[in-house]
């Protein structure tokens, strides 16, 4: 059997980290077992659905490294992909329950549904439709369609007995079936409720397992009855726990608390990650864990070894809250393992909108002397600033000096041979500069050690409290830049 797994957001906003997370398991799974990951739209309830969200879903869904094989772009054998495309085959379906005595028209109106409502609360009786539509005369449905009366078509559901849900994660759950009211399968629009269309679809679209929030858990019974209704296969569900918020109160949302204990900004969308200069591996890494018993206390997951790891029976279904004090820990582990080259283009958007001028070459040169100094990306700006001109501090003579090992002539003297060998050097590169400005350094200092000079020139060169390391900030700037910043410096010692 081919895993057929999927992802069923509703565009009713951007991609909140709990959706990230089921997204994440789901396609776990489904790399694991080398099936399938197919992204479902569920849009039929129109007034909740926000223009751009789709977008918004799938650029979040992407830069998570969530890839898709079947999808509203991507197509596949089982579209289209969208639910507000697809609503003549749930009428159908509808119609084919109403034929076969599993559903029925419902006339009544909505002041009718609130006077039932406020019965049912009066007289503390359960809550939920009372089915009397369910035993209209044919005389009477005809006598109402003469009418043109608006009506739902409403689940006939089975009073007497249970209905069991085998979940992977949380074993049997038995509900009785009484308690399972005669849920609207289709509006009197024409539109399918959640239930109908999410049941259809996975079953056309040949889902195997299904993994998603434990919210949906309630709903389970009543979809398990559908497809019984249809003498359909199950599919295998597997309800995930709960992601809390930092107090551990109550579901992790977007009203949540917006600094968890630890003094951690709590983010709940997915952008607001990215935004904040997260790499997609450590919030992969960061959701990976959560609701999951890995077996072993190991922090850094990355996402090869998750997906070789992956088995539902490790979820757990208690809920848990996500560790914000260890996020920035984590990115920067996940930092450090970038390349140089993949360094210098994930900084990049945020050096541009920082509007710090450095060239790509430049950029690549710092990469390495930041790989081990950065939680967050855009940490990397002010290790930049020494590359703009117009953010330089005011340097003194007194500042390139040091009472006891970097006298002023010594200072000079060091200057001038730096300036001769940055002139000079060929080719322009980082051994080539740090062999010569170390030996420059042993030479012109009272004790011998080019720390002393170093730690000046670095200050003479980069003009900032905090930048990179010398021999790299002077590669980045380049020879010429670099020649003006020592000729200003050897002004100021001569002056
Ligand atoms: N459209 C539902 C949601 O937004 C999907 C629930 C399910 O996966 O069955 O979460």
């Amino acid at each position: 059997m081919t895993v057929r797994v999927r992802f069923a957001p509703s565009p009713t906003g951007y991609l909140h980290i709990g959706g990230a997370r089921t997204a994440l398991f789901t396609w776990l799974f489904a790399r694991k077992h080398d099936g399938q990951f197919i992204l479902r739209i569920e849009d039929t309830d129109q007034k909740r659905s926000v223009p751009g969200a789709i977008k918004a879903i799938q650029d979040d869904l992407r830069w998570l490294g969530l890839d898709w094989d079947e999808g509203p772009d991507t197509g596949g054998n089982f579209g289209p992909y969208i639910q507000s495309e697809r609503i003549d085959l749930y009428q159908k379906h509808a119609e084919w329950l109403v034929e076969h005595g599993h559903a029925y028209h419902c006339y009544c109106t909505s002041d009718e549904l609130s006077a039932m409502r406020k019965e049912q609360m009066e007289k503390k009786m359960p809550l939920g439709y009372d089915g009397r539509c369910r035993h209209l005369t044919p005389e009477q449905i005809a006598e109402k369609e003469e009418a043109e009366l608006p009506s739902v078509i409403r689940f006939k559901m089975k009073r007497e007995g249970e209905t069991a849900i085998q979940d992977a994660v949380r074993g049997e759950i038995i509900y009785k079936n009484s308690q399972i009211t005669d849920a609207v399968l289709l509006k009197s629009d024409g539109f399918p409720t959640y239930h109908l269309a999410n049941v259809v679809d996975d079953h056309l679209m040949e889902i195997t397992h299904i993994m998603r929030a434990d919210e949906w858990i309630n709903t389970a019974p009543l979809h398990i009855n559908l497809y019984r209704a249809f003498g359909w296969d199950l599919p295998v569900y597997a309800h995930l726990s709960l992601i809390l918020n930092p107090s551990g109160k109550g579901k992790l949302s977007k009203r949540t608390q917006s600094f968890s204990d630890s003094g951690q900004q709590v983010l709940v969308k997915v952008e607001e990650f990215r935004d904040g200069g997260y790499l997609p591996a450590t919030v992969v890494n960061f959701l990976a864990n959560i609701g999951y018993s890995t077996g072993d206390d190991r922090e850094i997951y990355p996402v090869e070894e998750a997906i070789a790891a992956f088995q539902l029976k490790n979820i757990n279904p208690a809920p848990s809250r996500l560790p914000y004090s260890k996020l920035d820990w984590l990115n920067g582990q996940y930092i450090q393992k970038l390349s140089p080259p993949e360094l210098a283009a994930a900084i990049r958007p945020y050096v541009d909108a920082a509007g710090i001028g450095i060239s790509a070459k430049a950029l690549l040169a710092i990469a390495p002397a930041m790989s081990n100094r950065l939680k967050k990306l855009p940490d990397a700006i002010p290790f930049l600033a020494f590359m703009d001109d117009a953010a330089n501090m005011d340097i003194t003579a007194s500042k390139l000096i040091h009472q006891k090992n970097l006298p002023p002539e010594n200072a000079l003297r060091g200057f001038q041979q730096a300036r001769d060998l940055i002139a000079a050097i060929a080719p322009y590169n980082l051994d080539g500069i740090s062999s010569g400005l170390l030996e420059i350094g042993a030479g012109v200092t009272m004790n011998g050690k080019a720390g002393p000079f170093l730690g000046k020139l670095r200050l003479g060169v980069t003009r900032q409290k905090v930048s990179p390391p010398v021999f790299e900030a002077i590669l980045a700037l380049g020879r010429d830049k670099t020649a003006v910043r020592l000729d200003e410096a050897i002004g100021l010692l001569s002056a």
